[in-house]
């Protein structure tokens, strides 16, 4: 079996020297992930100000949306499930609003109601024994965005079923990036590239005014480009199998459930998405995984400029409208 990886790197093909404006750069981990801040400015100084303004700002994200940290809202909204309704903030609020109308667009495939079947697996990279098919059917009952109890004049959340969970793991990175990306706009910063564990932001051009290049690149063979592409204004996101997964009688599993069965979804092994907002790519390239690429591809080719590419297991590459990749590079 082949099997490719594609990895998204930021690549910066021109020099620099004569301009006022620079390229500052940091890296740092939240959320779990590794992120990467590229900023186009003049002044070092307040572009390190603005890198600090904006780690603060993902530590608040985080706190907001992390089923980990037991005091978040939404681990409060979990922790009340079956009980009653939770008030939460607007910004929350309007998040789950906006993630359930993906979950519709994508007919439940990206569903943040996944998360009640999040204990049965454990994504390590080892073989497990499966849980007893009655355990995840008993979970898979409490699966479904159309279940969860929006309320906007109490700006209230209710999880109708006991044990019933929303997660934000297929969002939130997406999420975190455009508000760090509309944050630094209206501090000012003209260009820029947010890149949250790959899902990355872009905005404006390089200092010498051309376009950020981003590279699909084959991990088989890392000098070989799949394809290159500008970013104009543009998110890109990819959600792989490479990193969380497990291992059932031999065969692999990436850590993106199927909300339907409960089961890791199988047959796609990457999945990256073009959009004009992060949130959307990362919650698409989840449940385009989940949609196989069929199904997914149609859906991307009906949403206006967004564009995906995905790779299957058996090494077969499949693009929407818009794409075209060279496999003989
Ligand atoms: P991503 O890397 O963006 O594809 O997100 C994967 C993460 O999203 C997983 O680790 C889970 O936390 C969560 N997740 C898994 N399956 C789904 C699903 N079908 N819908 C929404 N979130 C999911
Ligand atoms: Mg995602």
């Amino acid at each position: 079996m082949k099997r490719f990886i594609v990895f998204l790197s930021v690549v910066f093909l021109s020099a620099f020297d004569g301009y006022a404006q620079e390229i500052i750069q940091r890296k740092f981990e939240k959320m779990g992930s590794s992120f990467e801040l590229t900023l186009v400015h003049d002044d070092p100084n307040e572009a390190e100000r603005l890198i600090e303004e904006s780690i603060a700002e993902i530590d608040r994200i985080e706190q907001l949306i992390s089923s980990w940290d037991k005091d978040s809202q939404t681990s409060q909204i979990n922790k009340m499930a079956g009980i009653k309704p939770q008030s939460i903030s607007k910004e929350l609020y309007d998040l789950i609003e906006r993630a359930n109308t993906i979950a519709r667009l994508t007919d439940g495939a990206f569903d943040i109601s996944y998360a009640s079947v999040d204990n049965l697996w454990s994504f390590t990279g080892e073989e497990i024994h499966p849980p007893s098919p009655s355990l995840v059917e008993a979970s898979v009952n409490k699966i479904g965005f159309e279940k969860i109890k929006v309320n906007a004049k109490q700006q209230s959340i209710f999880l109708p079923k006991k044990g019933m969970k929303i997660g934000f793991g297929a969002i939130g990175k997406g999420y975190a990036a455009d508000r760090v990306k509309a944050l630094l706009q209206t501090q000012g910063v003209k260009a820029g590239i947010v890149n949250a564990s790959g899902d990355m932001s872009a905005w404006g051009t390089q200092p010498d005014g051309s376009a950020w290049q981003i590279a699909l690149v084959n991990p088989m063979n890392k000098n070989k480009v799949f394809s290159w592409f500008s970013l104009h204004n543009t998110a890109v996101v990819t959600s792989g199998d490479y990193e969380r997964y497990l291992l059932m009688e031999g065969k692999r599993y990436g850590h993106i459930i199927n909300p339907k069965t409960g089961y890791p979804s199988q047959g796609v092994v990457s999945c990256t998405v073009f959009a004009p907002k992060a949130e959307l790519a990362d919650a698409l390239a989840t449940a385009l995984f989940v949609m196989g690429e069929e199904a997914g591809i149609d859906l991307v080719n009906q949403l206006p400029n967004v564009d995906a590419l995905m790779i299957t297991d058996d090494g077969e590459i499949i693009t929407s409208q818009n794409i075209t990749v060279d496999e003989t590079n």
